[in-house]
Parts: structure tokens; C-alpha cells; sequence
């Protein structure tokens, strides 16, 4: 076990070890990692290469999928070679629980293909079958050298372990509080998994953890006492979110507690889509999560006052929003082409009060006029007002703008 370091500047990672997934790094002083996982059904092996791929461009770095039948299991290598035609090399995790043995054992393919293999603790088996069960998961992990995620989730926690613990508590002279035990049951789940995997001769290099749990403040405790018990690197995520803003506020909220400790080495954010709404849209959230707190930069940012009285028109609401998507859509040409465009700021404003001011600060900025204002739009570059825009056309002439200035 090794001490967490949490630096006091709070932007300090701890130190954790670094486990190598497919190209990607994880932990170690990496960058924290952006993933997600398809809701799709496996088997329909173009639907989740499809979506697999729409999450690659929105800037996921790891897309988990279910690996739940067979039928799953054989579609993996296709999808893998899907996304290889559309020169996609985002690494692949599996996702499995009750026959993870049995599908990896049967379809070596899908066991080759996959970058990552998350096993739940809790749905791998009951008494001597479950230790049999994960040791030949684990065996299959070491023979084809590849990383593993155990993940407790509290919704199918170990119930053997659960007893035990709840046992242990009981016969101690001053029993721990209810959440404290359970706490201790989740870390003991995922440390003695762990440990288990070494023995069977998993390097530390290749076990990520997790402790998911839908509580805010139980899953910060939970992960503060992990990451204070042993040097894995670590996947956070605050399960069953939820939607809508509950959802991006409680994820927010949690991750950005523990990332600000330096806990965390790559995050989902799990957000129940709207019916129809984009997958895509946990992983904006997640990447946002960890622009805003300074952490990384993947598109350019943009301040946007809220608007108020002196707004009589959605104008500068609608360019704000129009702005945003555009430089989102070009991100995946733009980083292509130009080195560090993802730390570039701008600024839309909506009446003179602190549009100037706020778009002097951005590297591109506009201040639309307020009501009782006269009809002009100034435009800063750097700090430096460079032309006013006037008329119908400002939208499509601030986005001209906003392109020479990237392609200087
Ligand atoms: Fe209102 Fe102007 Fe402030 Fe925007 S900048 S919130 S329009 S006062």
C-alpha cells in the first residue's frame, strides 16, 4: 500500500501507476482520460461501430461496449475493423459479468481485440465458482496482455463479502456506522479483487479501479479512502447519474471534488440520454468537466453572459450557441492543423455593461448591442478592437472572423 499524494495546489495528480490501454495511458502523471460505453445491443455489430464511432469523434478516449453473449462477443472484431476502415483506433473495453469466462474462453477474437477487460467483482459468481471464474478471466488477461478494470458497483456488490463485512462490524466493540461499513465493504471488494489478480500474476501496470456508487457525497468518501489504501490508477464515475441536469450537476459536482484532490485517472459521466438525445453528450459534459477545472483543453471555450433587461432580442444568445457548435465541428480539422487551438478563448456578450471588457480578455470577442444601443457589433482580437459588424449578416461575419483568426 502507498500513501495518495494530494498536492496542495489541488491540480496536483496523485500518484498512481500507469496501466497502458491500447495506446492509451492511464494514470502515472497521463492526462485524465475521457471514456464512455455505447448503449447499443453488441450483436448489431454496425449499429455499435456506428455509435462507437460517433463517441471516437466527440473525443472519447476509451468506448466500453457489452460483451454479453456470444453473439456479442463474435461482433467485437467487427466493430474493430469497422472503425479501422473510418481510421479510428479508439481502444475497445469489454464489459462483463455472469460469463466473461466463458465468452473469452470461446472467442478468442473478441478476447484479442478488446484493449481492456472490466470485471464486476459482484457478477462474476458465487463461492469457489466465482474465485474459479475471475482467475480464468484474469488468466485470459495476462495471456493476451491486456488491461483490466474491477469495478465495484454498489448496486451488485459481493453479497458474500457484504455479509462478512457487516458480520466483522458487528462483533466489534464500537460497530462503524452504517455507511462507513459499506464503504469498507465496496474498497475491500475491489482491493482484495485486486489482489487476487496479482497473485494470479497481473502486473499492478495492468488493474485499474472503481467504486461506483449514485450518491455524491458517499462516492467522494468512498473514493478518498481508495485512493488513500493503494496506488492503483483510478476510473471515476458517479453510476446511474441520472438525467438532464440532475445528471450533469451530480456528476459534476463529485468528480470535480476528487479531481480537485487529485483523485481520478480517467472518468465517465453516465447520463441517461434524453429519448432521441445523442450519446455523445456525456462526453462533452466529461470533457468540460475537466476544461473548466484547468485540467486539459479540447475545444475552444466560450464566455457568454446570461443575458438580462437589457437584452430585447435572442441575437446574441443565438450566436453564443452558433459559436460554440461551429468550433466544436471543426475541432477535429482545426487539431489537425493547428497546435494548441484547443486553449483559444472567445467571448460573446450581450450589451456594452461587459461586453468589451470580457471580450478584451478572450482571444476573440464580440459585444452585441444592448437595447437603446446603437446597432454595432465591435470585435476584439487579442485584446484590440479590430472592426465593428453591423446589419444582418453578423453571425456568418463573426464566424469569418473567428476562422482567419485560427488559420493566423
Ligand atoms: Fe446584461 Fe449586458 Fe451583463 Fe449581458 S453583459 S448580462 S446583457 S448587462
Amino acid at each position: 500500500t502507498a500513501p495518495a499524494i494530494a498536492l496542495p495546489s489541488g491540480l496536483g495528480r496523485r500518484t498512481t501507476r500507469q496501466v497502458r490501454v491500447g495506446d492509451t495511458r492511464i494514470g502515472g502523471g497521463a492526462p485524465v482520460v475521457v471514456q464512455s460505453m455505447t448503449n447499443t445491443d453488441t450483436a448489431d455489430w454496425l449499429g455499435t461501430a456506428i455509435q462507437c464511432a460517433e463517441l471516437a469523434r466527440a473525443g472519447s478516449e476509451m468506448v466500453r461496449v457489452t460483451v454479453n453473449t456470444p453473439e456479442a462477443a463474435a461482433a467485437v472484431p467487427r466493430i474493430r475493423e469497422h472503425l479501422a476502415k473510418l481510421n479510428l483506433d479508439v481502444p475497445l473495453i469489454g464489459d462483463f459479468h455472469y460469463n466473461g469466462h466463458r465468452l473469452l474462453a470461446d472467442y478468442p477474437e473478441c478476447a484479442q481485440t478488446l484493449a481492456k477487460y472490466r470485471i464486476n467483482p459482484g457478477n462474476v459468481g458465487h463461492g469457489k465458482k466465482r474465485d474459479e471464474q475471475f482467475a480464468q478471466m484474469i488468466e485470459f488477461a495476462c495471456r493476451y496482455d491486456k488491461a483490466v478494470r474491477i469495478g465495484v458497483n454498489w448496486g451488485s456488490l459481493d453479497q458474500e463479502l457484504l455479509a462478512r463485512v457487516l458480520d466483522d462490524n458487528s462483533h466489534r466493540a464500537e460497530p462503524a456506522p452504517l455507511g462507513a461499513v459499506m464503504r469498507e465493504a465496496m474498497i475491500s471488494s475491489a482491493l482484495e479483487s485486486a489482489a487476487k489478480a496479482e497473485e494470479l500474476g497481473l502486473a499492478r501496470e495492468r488493474i485499474v479501479l472503481s467504486c461506483k456508487v449514485s450518491g455524491v457525497q458517499d462516492l467522494i468518501a468512498l473514493y478518498r479512502e481508495l485512493a488513500a489504501r493503494a496506488d492503483y490508477a483510478l476510473h471515476l464515475g458517479l453510476t446511474e447519474a441520472g438525467m438532464g441536469s440532475k445528471g450533469i450537476v451530480a456528476s459534476t459536482a463529485a468528480l470535480s471534488v476528487l479531481l480537485q484532490e487529485g483523485i481520478g485517472d480517467t472518468i465517465r459521466v453516465s447520463l441517461t440520454p434524453e429519448p432521441g438525445g445523442s450519446r455523445s453528450q456525456e462526453v462533452i459534459v466529461a470533457q468540460e468537466i475537466l476544461q473548466t477545472m484547468g485540467l486539459r483543453a479540447f475545444t475552444p471555450m466560450v464566455t457568454a453572459c446570461p443575458g438580462c433587461g437589457r437584452t430585447t432580442s435572442t441575437v446574441f444568445q443565438e450566436l453564443a450557441q452558433h459559436i460554440q457548435n461551429h468550433v466544436r465541428s471543426r475541432m477535429p480539422d482545426w487539431r489537425n492543423e493547428y497546435d494548441g487551438v484547443e486553449n483559444m478563448t472567445l467571448a460573446v456578450m450581450g450589451c456594452v455593461v461587459n461586453g468589451p471588457g470580457e471580450s478584451k480578455h478572450a482571444n476573440i470577442g464580440i459585444s452585441l448591442p444592448g437595447s437603446g444601443e446603437a446597432p454595432a457589433a465591435p470585435v476584439f482580437e487579442d485584446g484590440v478592437k479590430t472592426v465593428t459588424l453591423r446589419g444582418e449578416h453578423i453571425a456568418e461575419e463573426f464566424t469569418a472572423i473567428v476562422e482567419r483568426y485560427v488559420a493566423r
